[in-house]
């Protein structure tokens, strides 16, 4: 007998009209019989009916056309075949696991076609008396579309698609979150254009989206750029230095990069169109401030950098923004200062245990028009993170080496070693061996009274572009100390590799030699390390009797401090060198020269 079902309208009602099937009856004759002839078959919905290890035994026309199987092949498969993941799986596993009978879920899953196609469904799932599974699913690709395009409204700025205002919000309290975990600090940059009311409609809303553009490929993976509406865009940095200063200094950065990228030339519609931006940027940490105090405050330097005269950067912390403007005038004045050769050397010697000169350390000093004479605290870390330290160092040199030469004609001075210091970022220039035999042979210096000071730090940077750079250079003669000895972290391993001549004992050490046991002991470390090794080994920063006796009980024969004198200009180190030789050594002169 044909059992007759009424059409259902919805797939509870399909549901409905198989649970009047017997549950014995067998699939064969579901399939081939009944089904095919119930108007199920033509329903509207995709309906497949499945067993309980998710087995496809029947799928109507529609989930055939829909999905692209034909029925043959869609009963070779399981339900996970047509929509992969865990949604299905897990509501199907609650079912066939027997909750009980006519239990019904409404889930939405999307169902993947032969084609690879994915399509989002709400799916209903019965189970039915005989055990089977039977699911209908509608097609909900409108809905989504609608629910997707409410989500742009309601997160994204409409013609820049980048995040509105409230998804800002929402993903800077997500910053202040991780900030509080990691410590790191953040920056939330404030940019609105200069004078963009000048605009067309038409030539403001494509800058913007250019601009939107250039800024999205500008940031780093994690932060985010919002735009607030009209010219006002918003980036939020995060991860940040643990320390203030350094996270400002990198927000700095990346500010004069977004200013240099708004400021590039855009070409619209055969156009070439200039813009200025100001950019306020206000640092956060944890959850010290509401997202919306942060957002205020970065707006307030924002109109700072405006009234400062715009395409400018401005901090809200007024610490950071002092240290900021004295660092900015500082890099000036440095580079005027090159240019206008406000540097000089100064000479501090070197001696042996008869207190006989052996050579000088050159050490820069910097005649400040309005400060005085600056030691190199002041500027050497500065001059090594702009730049500067290159030409400056390639200056220190050309100076060395022409002193060098002067001294040769001189019988006092003919034999002295003059130890040069050279920065991680000079000594790693690609040319700084082209460099040296440049000024080598400018100069006529004798190679063998060049001694080059560098830190064991920038020795490891790169060892063995360190290594081929010093035997090259050690082939023309010149000689290696590794200053501040102790203060880095030199294995012995790279020791042995670097072909050094002489291991500088750090003045950190020599200090306390006397009274602290574990600098002492340090030191006697360091010095017959140096013996093992073949290094001649040097104390720097000695002040005392008491540390020049320990070091020459312990085998440490070479010193340079303020003992035996302070970095001199050259007349009054020449004097002073004079009158040691005339006065036969007097270990306290070069103190006090006069
Ligand atoms: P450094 O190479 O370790 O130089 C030794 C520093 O210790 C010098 O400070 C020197 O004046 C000071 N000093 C010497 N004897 C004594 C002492 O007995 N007691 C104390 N308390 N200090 C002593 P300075 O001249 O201020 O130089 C500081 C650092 O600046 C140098 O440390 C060096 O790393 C760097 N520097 C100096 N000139 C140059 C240069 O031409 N190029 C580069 N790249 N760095 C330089
Ligand atoms: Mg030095
Ligand atoms: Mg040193």
């Amino acid at each position: 007998m044909i059992r007759r079902i009424a059409i259902p309208s919805n797939c509870r009602r399909h549901a409905k009209a198989i649970e009047h099937m017997p549950a014995d009856m067998p699939l064969q004759k579901y399939n081939s019989i009944e089904l095919s002839e119930m108007p199920l078959r033509f329903a509207p919905d995709v309906v497949f009916i499945a067993d309980l290890n998710g087995r496809i035994i029947f799928a109507n026309d529609n989930a055939q056309r829909v999905l692209g199987y034909r029925l043959q092949e869609l009963q070779n498969m399981t339900v996970l075949d047509i929509s992969p993941g865990d949604r299905l799986k897990t509501y199907w596993l609650r079912l066939a696991q027997n909750v009980t009978d006519g239990q019904r879920h409404l889930v939405e899953i999307d169902l993947i076609t032969k084609a690879r196609q994915k399509l989002p469904m709400e799916l209903n799932i019965v189970k039915m008396p005989n055990g089977q599974l039977y699911g209908a699913c509608r097609d909900i690709t409108e809905r989504k579309q609608a629910q997707q395009r409410i989500h742009e409204l309601a997160f994204y700025d409409l013609l820049t698609k980048l995040p509105n205002r409230r998804l800002l919000l929402d993903r800077l309290r997500h910053a202040s979150a991780a900030s509080a975990h990691s410590k790191k600090h953040g920056a939330v940059l404030f940019l609105n254009l200069d004078h963009f009311k000048a605009f067309t409609s038409n030539t403001g809303d494509l800058l913007l989206h250019k601009i939107a553009r250039r800024l999205t490929a500008s940031i780093q993976e994690g932060d985010t750029v919002a735009c607030l509406g009209g010219d006002v865009f918003v980036v939020v940095m995060e991860s940040l230095n643990v320390d203030l200063k350094e996270a400002a200094q990198q927000a700095k950065l990346f500010a004069e990069k977004v200013r240099s990228v708004v400021n590039c030339p855009h070409q619209l519609n055969e156009q070439t169109i200039h813009t200025t931006a100001s950019i306020g940027i206000a640092m956060f940490i944890g959850h010290l401030e509401t997202s919306e105090t942060i957002l205020k405050q970065a707006k307030a330097a924002m109109e700072q950098a405006k009234s400062a005269g715009r395409d400018t950067i401005r901090f809200y912390n007024h610490d950071i923004q002092d240290t900021l403007n004295r660092r900015n005038k500082l890099v000036q004045e440095l580079r005027l200062a090159i240019e206008n050769r406000q540097f000089q050397l100064h000479y501090q010697v070197q001696v042996d245990s008869q207190h006989q000169a052996l050579g000088a350390e050159a050490l820069l000093r910097w005649q400040h028009p309005e400060r005085g004479l600056l030691a190199p605290g002041e500027y050497i870390a500065l001059c090594e993170d702009t730049g500067l330290i290159v030409s400056l160092g390639l200056w220190v040199l050309e100076q060395a080496c022409r002193q060098l030469r002067c001294w040769q004609a001189q019988t006092r001075f003919r034999d002295l070693i003059l130890a040069v210091n050279v920065s991680a970022k000079q000594f790693h220039q690609s040319d700084f061996v082209a460099q040296i035999r440049r000024v080598l042979l400018e100069s006529a210096a004798n190679p063998a009274q060049i001694k080059l000071e560098l830190t064991e730090s920038s020795m490891l940077e790169n060892i063995e572009d360190t290594i081929a750079k010093m035997r090259e250079l050690k082939s023309l003669g010149i000689r290696f100390s590794m200053d501040d000895f102790g203060t880095g972290h030199s294995s012995l391993q790279y020791l042995k590799r670097l072909p050094l001549d002489q291991i500088k004992i750090d003045q950190s050490f020599v200090r306390d030699i006397a009274s602290d046991p574990n600098d002492a002991v340090i030191v006697k470390a360091i010095i017959s390390m140096s013996d093992a090794l073949g290094l001649s080994v040097i104390a720097e920063g000695v002040e005392t009797e008491e540390q020049l006796h320990f070091l020459n009980t312990n085998g440490c024969h070479v010193f340079q401090g303020y003992l035996f004198g302070k970095a001199l200009p050259l007349d009054e180190f020449e004097t002073a060198l004079h009158q040691r030789a005339a006065e036969n050594i007097n270990p306290s002169y070069f103190d006090n020269p006069r």
